[in-house]
């Protein structure tokens, strides 16, 4: 898995995309926490669920089903004000999806590990992209603080960083001169 930075940074990237006005915020704290949270997956390890299973690492909380519902959730817990028509609804749902699933499409582009199991509970296959410039980092937090975590880190933060600029500016480009101008 890239590291927890590496998924919060690209998803607070994709927050300009927002579909409704203000709760830039809020948006933030939601962007952190629907990218980390499909790593609360490791605690399987530690109760001895293998990671090839459905529920082992990189497999439910890191599906696309597992990332509609985030959507759907997020949307009725934090967003009904904002949802005035179905249309509303959808946006919001989507907008959340994309952020929990960007964290298996950054996973299915590191060097090791399992696959992402995308299409988990219905066909449990494991998948890579063939591009993987993201190296695997350790899901011990004590490797951070060595020499070799570290290099890996900046590897990492390199190339998400990167994508990251360039999602930021397309998404102020698109709320300046779209978003802002239609509602
Ligand atoms: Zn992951």
């Amino acid at each position: 898995m890239p590291s927890a930075i590496g998924h919060a940074i690209f998803a607070i990237s994709l927050s300009p995309f927002r579909p409704y006005k203000n709760k830039l915020l809020p948006s933030l704290i939601l962007a952190m926490v629907c990218s980390t949270i499909p790593d609360l997956d490791v605690i399987g390890f530690e109760a001895g669920i293998p990671y090839s299973s459905l529920m082992g690492h990189r497999g439910f909380t890191h599906a696309i089903f597992f990332a509609i519902l985030t959507g759907i959730l997020v949307s009725y817990l934090f967003f009904n004000e904002q949802c005035k028509t179905y249309l509303d609804r959808i946006q919001i749902s989507f907008f959340f999806f994309i952020i929990t699933i960007s964290h298996g499409l950054l996973d299915a582009m590191t060097d090791g590990g399992l696959g992402v199991g995308f299409f988990i509970p219905f066909y449990n296959e494991r998948f890579f992209f063939s591009y993987r410039p993201i190296p695997v980092s350790s899901m011990h937090i004590e490797v951070f603080f060595t020499n070799v975590g570290f290099s890996i880190l900046k590897q990492e933060l390199k190339f998400i960083g990167f994508i990251s600029c360039f999602v930021v500016a397309s998404g102020y480009y698109w709320r300046k001169y779209i978003f802002d101008k239609e509602t």
